[in-house]
């Protein structure tokens, strides 16, 4: 109060050129009225008290009146109401002896006082406008942010620092089927499947602990669990905001089971797996292989025959045979080295092997297996030990094989009442984790099962064949093994494995 207040609230009313400018004019005549009548009041008042009171509170009086008027108009109807009081005040000492010098002394202090609440009272309006005023400007923010965040296609999620979704936008609500009433308040693991919903937490604390983001400011592709239980891939991008002491997270999600809206996307993530297209190139080196292989077999062939030929003739011509042998040998090199170039070409020379974490690397390949599998209403389940992680691979192509896989087990379940798909990664003797790609499909026709992993084997009109002998020489080039387990009509499991490099761990989220 004092000094400090009076100057500042002089400064605010110069400022602002007087509250009484941009208020009400109702109120400005209330306040006005305040003084005038009020004034008026208390001074009936006083009188009629005068003959208990004589001369004593000739002042207080007046002070009420000059507050209202100060409260509802500022500076002007209290330096009025001010003034009244004072005259009113004055008349006291008159009825009785007169004024005496002390009186003045009276008569300052009421002024003193009178101006101190009219400023008081002009600076609360001033502040109570720019009150209303910034309320204004909020309330029109929020209203423009809730249109902006209803009409952006991504959904966008706000989870703050113990993973509560705090805010659950108009299209994450479409994506998630959950309504926003439902979700906020709970936490976030509950749009995820499993292994990733028992771990949130943990990737938040250990964020919030060290500082490293994992995902924040990066963008991945993962897995995300609609109500009902059905699973799909998303493009997730986190951002981050602190706010007093705390900290919050947003999610911005994309759907990427919306082809129409992801066909870019995917084109360039499809442009990262290179090796797919060498599987339709496949095709047309199949008919030059064949045609190749041809050659050197029939004049293997001839060779043989003439041989054969030959041993009929007395005395056998020794030489000739000796020279027509060497002639098959030669040609059977020429096959082979044809052979060899078709497994150089499938194998690719130089491989960029990293560590990888095989987790991420899997739950990449699957996000991009999965597009749209929701039309074909799949759930996925995956389970990942966590002591089996760090691989040293060449990224690329172990996610083909992850890929043709998958591809394969959706094809495989596309007639079946129950479309379940599990992935899953554990511990194996090497040390090796064993990956375990499992449907509940129709299980392998028995026809080809003795053949499966050698190239052109298929059952399908349009298929290769070709997807797990390449499978197969990748796994075998990174130093694992692939099998299959099958029961018709129950499905079909394809296991492989990978060496787990040691110590060095990868994380992942
Ligand atoms: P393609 O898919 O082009 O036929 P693949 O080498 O990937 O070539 O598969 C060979 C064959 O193995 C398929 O045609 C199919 O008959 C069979 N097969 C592969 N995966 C499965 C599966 N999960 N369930 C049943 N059959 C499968």
């Amino acid at each position: 109060m004092g000094l400090a207040l009076i100057f500042s609230a002089i400064e605010e009313a110069l400022d602002e050129q007087g509250a009484g400018q941009r208020i009400s004019r109702p109120r400005r005549v209330a306040g006005y009225l305040a003084a005038i009548g009020g004034e008026a009041v208390s001074w009936i008042l006083r009188i009629a008290f005068d003959p208990l009171l004589d001369t004593r509170f000739a002042y207080l009086f007046f002070v009420p009146a000059i507050v209202a008027a100060a409260a509802l108009s500022g500076l002007r109807a209290g330096l009025l109401a001010t003034l009244l009081g004072l005259a009113g005040a004055l008349s006291i000492p008159f009825l009785h002896q007169g004024l005496n010098p002390g009186e003045y002394l009276s008569a300052a202090v009421f002024v003193a006082l009178g101006t101190s609440i009219a400023l008081v009272g002009e600076r609360n309006l001033v502040l109570g406008q720019r009150a209303q005023r910034a309320y204004e400007t909020i309330s029109a923010r929020e209203v423009l942010l809730r249109s902006v965040l209803d009409t952006v296609p991504d959904a966008i999620i706000l989870i703050d620092d113990a993973g509560i979704i705090r805010s659950f936008s108009r299209a994450a609500e479409l994506q998630f089927g959950w309504s926003s009433r439902e979700v906020v308040g709970k936490n976030v693991s509950m749009l995820m499947p499993a292994p990733y919903r028992d771990s949130h937490d943990g990737y938040i604390a250990r964020y919030l602990k060290t500082g490293e983001p994992r995902i924040i400011g990066i963008g991945r592709v993962v897995v995300g669990l609609r109500r009902g239980g059905a699973t799909f891939p998303m493009e997730l991008a986190v951002g981050e905001m602190t706010v007093g002491a705390r900290r919050y997270f947003t999610g911005f999600v994309r759907d990427l089971s919306e082809r129409q809206q992801t066909e870019t996307r995917l084109q360039e993530l499809q442009a990262e797996l290179v090796h797919v297209a060498r599987l339709t190139s496949m095709g047309e080196m199949a008919s030059s292989l064949a045609h190749e292989l041809n050659q050197p077999l029939s004049a293997i062939a001839n060779y043989l025959n003439g041989c054969r030929r030959l041993l009929g003739n007395t005395p056998i011509p020794k030489d000739l045979i000796e020279e027509t042998l060497r002639k098959a040998k030669d040609q059977a090199l020429r096959a082979g080295e044809v052979i060899r170039r078709l497994r150089d070409f499938v194998a690719r020379g130089e491989t960029e092997r990293r560590t990888e974490s095989l987790h991420k690397l899997l739950e990449e390949a699957s996000a991009l297996a999965l597009v749209g599998g929701k039309e074909q209403g799949i759930r996925v389940s995956m389970a990942f030990d966590p002591s089996v992680d760090s691989v040293h691979v060449d990224k690329v192509q172990v996610q083909q094989v992850v890929l043709n896989l998958i591809r394969n087990a959706i094809e495989a379940m596309e007639a079946s009442p129950r479309r379940e798909l599990s992935l899953t990664v554990k511990p194996a003797h090497g040390p090796s984790a064993e990956i375990v790609i499992a449907d509940t499909g129709a299980g392998l026709a028995p026809e080809i099962a003795p053949h499966l992993f050698q190239p052109f084997i298929t059952t399908k009109r349009t298929g290769l064949g070709v997807g797990l002998s390449i499978s197969r020489t990748i796994v075998e080039a990174h130093g694992g093994r692939i099998w299959v387990e099958t029961s018709a009509g129950e499905g079909t499991a394809f296991h492989f494995t990978l060496p787990v490099t040691d110590g060095n761990e990868v994380e992942y989220e």
